[in-house]
C-alpha cells in the first residue's frame, strides 16, 4: 500500500517541482484521507484504504497552527515561495475553507507578503458560492482537468459523484473568467484491465479543446513523480509532454512542464 500522508495541518515547507519552496496546508484528517475523487494516481493512497473518523482541524486551530509556523520561519530566516493548500485530500471540501482562505491571506500579508497562495484542486466544488469566491481571492487558483473525456475521467480520476460531468466542470472552469490555472495530469499504463492513456490524440484534441473554451491564464502540465496506488501506471516523457505543451502555447497560453 502506497502513501504519502501528512500527519500535521502545517508542513514543510518542501520543494515543490510546480511552486517552489512550498508551505504545506492540510486541511484533511491527519491519519487519513477525505476526497471526492479517487485517482489512481493518488500519492495519498486509495480513498478506501486511509478511511478515518478523526475530525477536520476547526478555522482557530489552523490558524494558530499556521501563525506558530510563520513566526518560525521568520525566526529562522527560512523564506517561502508559496503556501500551498494541498495535504490529505481535497481542500475544498473543508466547510470552513473560505475563512481559512481569509486567515491564510491576513497572515501571509503580515508575515511574508511576498508569498503566493495557491488551492490544488479537483475543482469538484468550485460550484459552491463560497469555495468559488475563496478560490478567486488566492494567487494561484489550481483547477484540475485531466481529461475532457468522460470514460478517462472516470478510468482516471474516478469522480464519486454520479453526476460528474465533463461539461458541467468546463461550465465552473469558465465563470473563473480565466483566472485559474489548470493541472493536467498526463499518464499512461492499465487499470483494472483497461488502458490508461490521456495522450492519445483523441485524448489531447479534447483536452485542447477544453482549455481553448476555458482560457486558463497558466497551465500546469505533469506525469507521475512517486509511487502510485495503482502499481500498472508510467510515466509520460519530458519529449511528450513538451509536444503537448507547445500545442496548448498555440492557444497563447503560458504551460509549464514538470516531467
Ligand atoms: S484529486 Fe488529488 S487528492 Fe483527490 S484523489 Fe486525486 S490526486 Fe488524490
Amino acid at each position: 500500500m502506497s502513501t504519502i500522508l501528512f500527519h500535521e495541518i502545517v508542513f514543510g515547507p518542501i520543494h515543490s517541482r510546480r511552486l517552489g519552496s512550498s508551505l504545506g496546508m492540510n486541511l484533511l484528517p491527519y491519519d487519513g484521507k477525505l476526497c471526492s475523487f479517487d485517482c489512481i494516481y493518488c500519492e495519498c493512497g486509495y480513498n478506501k484504504d486511509f478511511r478515518t473518523k478523526t475530525k477536520l482541524p476547526d478555522r482557530d486551530n489552523v490558524k494558530a497552527a499556521l501563525e506558530d509556523k510563520l513566526i518560525q520561519l521568520q525566526k529562522d530566516e527560512v523564506a517561502i515561495d508559496v503556501i500551498t493548500f494541498a495535504g490529505n485530500g481535497e481542500p475544498t471540501m473543508h466547510p470552513q475553507f473560505a475563512g481559512i482562505i481569509d486567515d491564510t491571506i491576513e497572515l501571509r500579508n503580515i508575515y511574508f507578503p511576498n508569498a503566493k497562495i495557491s488551492v490544488l484542486s479537483n475543482a469538484m466544488h468550485a460550484g459552491k458560492q463560497t469555495v468559488f469566491d475563496a478560490l478567486k481571492k488566492v494567487d494561484n487558483n489550481i483547477l484540475k482537468l485531466d481529461s475532457a473525456i468522460l470514460d478517462t475521467v472516470r478510468l482516471i480520476d474516478r469522480p464519486n459523484s454520479p453526476e460528474y460531468s465533463i461539461e458541467k466542470q468546463i461550465a465552473l472552469f469558465k465563470r473563473f473568467e480565466g483566472d485559474f490555472i489548470m493541472q493536467t495530469m498526463f499518464l499512461k499504463g492499465s487499470h483494472n484491465g483497461k488502458i490508461v492513456d490521456n495522450t492519445t490524440e483523441r485524448e489531447v484534441s479534447a483536452w485542447l479543446e477544453a482549455v481553448r473554451a476555458t482560457n486558463p491564464k497558466e497551465i500546469m502540465i505533469y506525469t507521475i513523480d512517486r509511487e502510485t496506488p495503482e502499481k500498472n501506471l508510467e510515466k509520460v516523457s519530458l519529449d511528450e509532454l513538451k509536444k503537448i505543451a507547445i500545442r496548448a502555447e498555440k492557444l497563447g497560453i503560458k504551460v509549464s512542464v514538470s516531467g
